[in-house]
Order: C-alpha cells, then structure tokens, then sequence
C-alpha cells in the first residue's frame, strides 16, 4: 500500500469554538490506483488530503498517514518540504493563481526541480521542456520562456501538471483540478491526468464535488460529508448500487440527457456546521428515511456487499441502488423502525428520477 490514513481527525480552533473539519477517517491507496474523494464543499476532503502533506497550519491533528510505511504526520516540516514534490506531487484548483505573475513558466518550474535535484540550469530547462511537452503544451520549447499571462487557463493548468510531475512523484494529489476551467478544457485535463496516470503508473488521488467527473477515471470513490466517510467501494458499485441515501442524493443530482425544461434535483437542506455538528448520523436532518436511532447515535462505515464496499447508515445493507423503487424499499424500511421525514425535506423531497417536474 502506497499512501494509509487511519483515524485522522483535524480541527481548527477559531474565535466561534472548535471546527471539526475531519472526524476520524481512514483510507488507503494502492500503487498505480485512483481514489476519487467526492463531497459538497465543506465536507472535509481537502483538508483531509491537505493535512497529510502539512498543509494545514495551526490544524489540530491526530492519526495516522503512513506513506511508504513513513507517518507523515510526525514528519517535521523540513521533512514535509522533501515528500513534497518529490513523492507526492499536488495540482490545486485554481491554475491562475497557482503560478507567480512575475516569473515565466519555465523558471517556476525549473526553481521547483532545482530545490530538490543537484542539476545544472541547462539539465532542468531540459527537462522543463519535456515535461511541457509531456502534458501537451504546443512548441514547449519556445513556450517555456512565456509568462503566466500568456497561457490560457487550460494551458496554465497543464503547467501546473507539469510541476507536480517534475520530480516523479509516486503519488499525484489533484484537488479539484478543474473547478476553474471551462467544461470543454476541464475534459482535457480529466484525460490528460487519466492518461499520465496509465502511462507513469502513479497514484492519483483526485478529490471533487462532482461524482460525474470522476466516473471513469477512479477506481476508488470514498464519499464524504461533515467530516465523516459516508461509503466508500469500487467506483462501480458507487453509481450502480450505492447505499448511502446521500451517494444516492448525489447521484440523482447529476445532470442527465433529456431532463430539458425539469428543474435539477437537488439535496434538501444545507451542509451542518462543523463547529456544532449534528448529533447521531451528520446526514440525519436532510435525509428522507430518518428513523429516531439516526439522531442519537452515529451508524459505523459497515460492509454492505462486497469486501470494499462500506456504508455509515443504519439502513438494512441490501438496499442499494438509487432507482424510485429502492427508495420505496427505504422508505418502508424506515417506516417500519418509527422513521419519519425531518422538516429540513419536508416540502423538497429528494426527487424521483423517473418522475416528470415540470
Ligand atoms: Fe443517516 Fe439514518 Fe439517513 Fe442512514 S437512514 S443516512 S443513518 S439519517
């Protein structure tokens, strides 16, 4: 196993009291696997991944993240500062301001690789070079002496690649890698993150709030929301036979062909806040199957159906999937242990896929 996070708990202390952003999670990835992380905002996924690499300065931590067999959280900084690049490489979401304004692209770059490697300055612009030409950069070698502002959002990003990559990392860390880009560029960069992936062999962990871009790219999917793991399993069981009503929730929240002039489902009620988190299951006051012991104590990530499958709900396991008639089936069964609708649902029902809203 490549990268092994166990029980990791982050908080911030802020004038408002304590924010519990990560509540004891634990995930793993293998060699040359994807793990998509998938929640709102606020959910805990990127100060989960963030935290493992130190980024999260005056975070209160505890746990574990073993990478290669090394706990990164009782690395020092100094520590921390060689891991970073040279084992896990990172792409943040926002390419524009990623890159200084000031210095040119290849310089950036070749200043990350001088940092860790003893190479002369004509060994790193060489590499810089192949490295833009590597994510598709056109003419890398007249590019590498642009500014930021000349490329476009697509290409800055792809230099933000580059970087992460400079040193051969084992581990790629992208962190919504494409929130700022445009639909047809965030397409490219999906692609080219897929393909360096396959062609390198590295690990990638890909954190989003879109289940849709990550369909076919992880093999993996951990789901998370206030701070917790709501299911994790086979990317292939998360859109086929989720078990979770808030996987469910997202799934149905995806935009689908021939849903023109419906309103988009939505998930009713808003994210807790994670300096007083509910109590019981975080889900329990936006979730349409409530039952009374989902408000009083918090459902274990058990296993559903298959050896990585997990889900934190005290629904029955064998009620998978996110058709009308599972929820049906949900519905009876929290009917059936006293269950009822919170308030924060009633009047905006997690939609029927199959049922016209117009
Ligand atoms: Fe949480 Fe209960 Fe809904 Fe499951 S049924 S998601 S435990 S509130």
């Amino acid at each position: 196993m490549l990268l092994e996070v166990e029980d990791l708990v982050v908080s911030f202390p802020t004038p408002d009291g304590l924010v519990e952003a990560v509540r004891g999670i634990s995930f793993s990835v293998d060699s040359g696997q994807t793990l998509g992380i998938v929640g709102e905002s606020g959910s805990g996924k990127s100060v989960a991944v963030q935290t493992t690499v130190g980024l999260t300065v005056g975070a209160r931590v505890s746990g574990r993240a073993l990478l290669e067999g090394k706990n990164l959280l009782s690395m020092s900084p100094a520590e921390l500062r060689a891991v970073r690049g040279a084992t896990i490489g990172m792409i943040f979401q926002d390419p524009m301001s990623s890159l200084h304004p000031y210095y040119r692209v290849g310089w950036q770059i070749m200043e990350m690789i001088r940092t860790h490697q003893q190479i002369d300055k004509s060994a790193a612009r060489a590499r810089v070079v192949e490295l833009l030409g590597l994510v598709g950069i056109p003419r890398p070698e007249e590019r590498v002496d642009d500014y930021p502002h000349q490329f476009s959002g697509g290409m800055r990003q792809r230099a933000m690649i580059a970087m992460a990559l400079a040193l051969n990392p084992a581990l790629l860390v992208a962190d919504e890698p494409t929130t700022a880009l445009d639909v047809t560029v965030q397409a490219q960069i999906m692609e080219l993150i897929r393909h360096l992936q396959e062609e390198l062999g590295i690990s990638v962990i890909l954190i989003t709030h879109d289940l849709g871009i990550i369909a076919d790219m992880a093999h993996e999917v951990m789901i998370m929301y206030a701070g917790k793991v709501m299911e994790s399993a086979g990317t292939r069981d998360i859109y086929y036979s989720p078990h979770h009503p808030y996987t469910a929730g997202l799934l149905n929240s995806l935009p689908q062909s021939g849903q023109e002039g419906q309103r988009l489902p939505s998930i009713a009620g808003q994210p807790p806040s994670l300096i007083n988190p509910p109590s019981g299951c975080p889900f329990h006051p936006r979730c349409a199957f409530t039952m009374p012991k989902c408000r009083t104590a918090s459902p274990p990530l058990g296993l559903v159906d298959t050896s990585i499958h997990r889900s934190a709900c005290w629904l029955p396991a064998e009620l998978t999937g996110s058709s009308a008639e599972t929820d049906a089936r949900r519905h009876a069964a929290s009917a059936a242990q006293g269950g009822s609708v919170p308030s924060a649902v009633e009047g905006n029902p997690i939609p029927d896929p199959g049922k016209d809203e117009t």
